[in-house]
């Protein structure tokens, strides 16, 4: 018996909106269903299985999966619907360990340390796990085991659908070391080329790289390397430890109405996705809260469909979320959290705002360069039009 010091898994829904739809509406089984907008601007969110058999895959532009696959049935998602799914999930996912991570709303860390006597062994565990989600909605998921939550990811997603994987300890450096370079996390297709070029391909070549070779790559290189041999000592962050984030103003003078509320909304954006990034996280959810000149509170939450970090996509995000507030009454704070957050180095989904608009990484990466030309010249420097 080999002896877990930290054992953690990670669940993750196969297919999950197509798998759903499939559920929900029995004409769909055994066709190749894809879950987003059809139009001519649309992107695929997800596909089932026989869609990805034609090679469709997330994120696609939906014009080109057609070509790919021109029987295709396309659905438009339900987000609000999947979302009442993921609660059931959650709730299953309780029962076997109090400390559960949730990234998305199909996919979990849990912590199981020290949940033997409870549920036996780790595979065990697992095993019982996708039993239990299989009765409560009907639907499979893939589950990896690990001492760490690096290669329990990479453990649930390598024999997907309805995969069970368990890594021993010991053995996560040679689990790891045949695959390519970008099953590390944080390395794009940009990085894994300019890796490759210099004699990285695999994972094996980067855990063996000698001191110096990865400096070009600063703190992503050392980064790079620990995951490359296993190492990822970061905690599966439960609710508890998660805190939210926010950033609130009194106004001088009372206001009201949407329009004002928004301005003075703004700055707190910038402000609040300048600490996601800061601290390396993104956030599931985002808060509106408004005091008024009685003294009411209210607030308005809303959860999104993957974490985001940028200032564009918080402020879609808010957008998405005024006009749900009362706003008639004068005003005399507002405020805004980021709620549900996640590490903010954890891979994505496909955005479900539409094209572009939302957590593009393009939209975090411009904010990345604003948030360096902020620390070199100071805030004024650069001014961002509303
Ligand atoms: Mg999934």
């Amino acid at each position: 018996m080999s002896v877990w010091q930290r054992a953690i898994l990670h669940v993750d829904m196969d297919a999950f909106y197509a798998s759903v739809e499939q559920r929900d509406d029995p004409s769909l089984r055994g066709k190749p269903v894809i879950v987003g907008g059809d139009g001519r601007r649309g992107v695929v969110a997800t596909c089932s299985y026989e869609a990805r058999k034609f090679g469709v895959k997330s994120a696609m532009p939906s014009v080109m999966a057609k070509r790919l696959c021109s029987h295709a049935v396309f659905v438009a998602p339900r987000m609000s619907h999947y979302a009442q799914v993921s609660k059931e999930l959650m709730e299953v996912f309780g029962r076997f360990s109090p400390v559960v991570e949730p990234l998305s709303l199909d996919e979990a860390f849990l912590d199981i340390t020290g949940m033997e006597q409870l549920f036996g062994a780790p595979m065990e565990q697992a095993w019982k796990l996708q039993k239990a989600v299989r009765e409560a909605v009907s639907l499979s998921c893939s589950v990896g085991v690990a001492s760490n939550k690096f290669v329990a990811k990479v453990a649930s997603d390598i024999k997907k659908p309805g995969g069970l994987l368990v890594v021993q300890p010991g053995e996560e450096a040679s689990f790891l070391a045949p695959m390519p370079v970008e099953r590390l996390w944080g390395v794009g297709p940009k990085t894994a080329e300019r890796l490759r070029s210099q004699g990285f391909a695999t994972i094996a070549d980067i855990a063996a790289a000698k001191p110096g070779r990865l400096d070009g790559y600063g703190v992503m290189g050392a980064h790079m390397q620990a995951l490359a041999r296993g190492e990822d000592d970061r905690a599966v962050d439960d609710d508890r430890t998660r805190k939210s984030l926010g950033a609130e103003r009194t106004v001088e003078e009372d206001i009201r109405g949407l329009v004002s509320v928004r301005a003075q909304l703004l700055p707190l954006i910038d402000e609040v996705a300048a600490e996601l990034r800061a601290k390396n996280l993104r956030c599931g959810g985002i808060r509106v809260k408004i005091k008024t000149a009685t003294f009411h509170r209210h607030s308005r939450e809303l959860q999104l469909p993957e974490p985001i970090a940028d200032a564009l996509s918080l402020r879609a995000a808010i957008d998405a979320l005024l006009p749900r507030l009362e706003l008639d009454e004068p005003i005399r704070l507002v405020g805004l959290s980021a709620t549900h957050l996640v590490d903010g180095q954890a891979p994505r989904q496909v955005s479900l705002f539409g094209n572009t608009d939302i957590g593009s990484d393009r939209d975090e990466r411009v904010d990345r360069v604003v948030d360096g030309v902020v620390a070199k010249f100071g805030k004024d420097m650069l001014k961002r039009g509303g």
